[in-house]
């Protein structure tokens, strides 16, 4: 009965350390914000609610957050997008799926991080396409000779996430160039997974459609404002790539009929996250990079770890004490949840992935029980 699309895709290997935790585990395996979204974002959300904001929306999303997207891309991004060119979606999730399954056929190839985002290799197979290795140096620098000559007649997309999960790394404006010239020169279309755009603390984010026309730039609210559970983010497109392949509408149709509209209240909550107070965000990221600061210093002990620039995972090469499967295995018995890298990819084999949005006690803890088990 059940479909070969569907038989092809593996449980994501995260879920299964969750399930292994007991009430004494330190939980470094998270990938979400351990803060409660700001009250004023809540207050906008409850009061749409009493304000009978209850109904469907328009299928692209109410037209004020909309503009209000582009006014945010305008300002952070120096974008020029047009509200109409944008789409608010079920978060970063949702916008994935509706640009892979916009623009992918059965047997075209996709050019996706390993190690990366869980999604990327599952959502590729869900469109019967098939993921192609985008590999990294030791510094997670992408191998851009390597990108060149993966492409082929069949790669329609390369699919970029910076700031990185899993590896917090912060693409310089060099390497995204040299990506997008790549685009540019083979037709293809950058999917940009900027998530994690607000939690940087050493570089300057750059979006890859700063240098080409060829991106769908997605983003949302999940992590910069702590509202992972709103399920809501958008994707733009830029005014001549719309043109060229009339991309949003097609891209509505699937949203239209898979998800009418992203739910309306949560459309309210994110019009005042980005329109509110800032500060939140401020306070965030500085709490963030404390906790970065910490567990760099402390691992760097143990491990080989690259410095992370941005997003809140720290992906160190463990392989001096055995695979990185064996090595968490081994922390998460002595109550440390942490995810083995192979889980995002088999280039990830030898890291493991530790999130630090969680308690910098519980870090402080974690490191010294490591310290005692190593
Ligand atoms: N992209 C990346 C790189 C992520 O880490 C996540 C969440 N873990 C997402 C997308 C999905 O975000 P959302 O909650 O907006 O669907």
């Amino acid at each position: 009965m059940i479909s070969n699309r569907c038989k092809n895709i593996k449980p994501s290997e995260i879920r299964k350390i969750f399930n292994m935790a007991t009430k004494d585990s330190i939980n470094l395996g998270i990938g979400e914000p351990d803060f409660d979204t700001p009250q004023h974002i809540i207050d906008a959300a409850k009061k749409a609610l009493d304000n009978g904001k209850t109904h469907y929306t328009p299928n692209s999303g109410i037209p004020e957050l909309r503009e209000s997207i582009s006014n945010k891309l305008k300002k952070d991004n120096n974008l020029n997008i047009n509200p109409d060119n944008i789409i608010t979606t079920c978060g970063a999730s949702e916008a994935l799926m509706l640009s892979l399954m916009a623009i992918v056929n059965k047997g075209d190839e996709v050019l996706i991080p390993n190690p990366g985002f869980v999604s990327y290799m599952s959502l590729t197979q869900m469109c019967e396409a098939k993921p192609i290795s985008m590999k990294f140096d030791d510094d997670f620098n992408i191998d851009i000779e390597g990108v060149k000559n993966s492409i082929t007649d069949k790669t329609k997309c390369i699919i970029l996430n910076s700031p990185s999960n899993p590896t917090g790394k912060v693409m310089d404006k060099k390497e995204i160039k040299a990506i997008c010239d790549i685009a540019d020169d083979n037709n293809i279309i950058i999917i940009s997974d900027e998530i994690y755009e607000k939690i940087i603390y050493d570089k300057k984010h750059h979006s890859p459609m700063e240098f080409t026309d060829n991106c769908i730039l997605i983003n949302g609210f999940s992590k910069s404002y702590a509202m992972t559970g709103w399920r809501i983010g958008y994707l733009a497109v830029n005014d001549n790539l719309n043109k060229k392949y009339n991309l949003i509408d097609n891209m509505i149709k699937i949203h239209q009929y898979g998800f009418a509209c992203a739910t309306s209240f949560a459309q309210y909550g994110a019009l005042e996250a980005l329109n509110g107070d800032q500060s939140c965000v401020y306070k965030m990221v500085n709490e963030f990079r404390r906790r970065r600061d910490l567990i760099v210093k402390g691992m760097k002990k143990l491990f080989k770890l690259t410095t992370p620039d941005g997003a809140f995972y720290v992906f160190p090469n463990v392989e001096e004490y055995g695979n990185g499967t064996e090595v968490a295995q081994k922390l998460i018995k002595n109550n440390i949840l942490c995810v083995p890298g192979v889980a995002f990819g088999e280039c990830g084999e030898n890291n493991i992935r530790f999130s630090y949005a969680t308690k910098y006690e519980d870090i402080e803890k974690a490191l010294e029980m490591m310290e005692n088990i190593f």
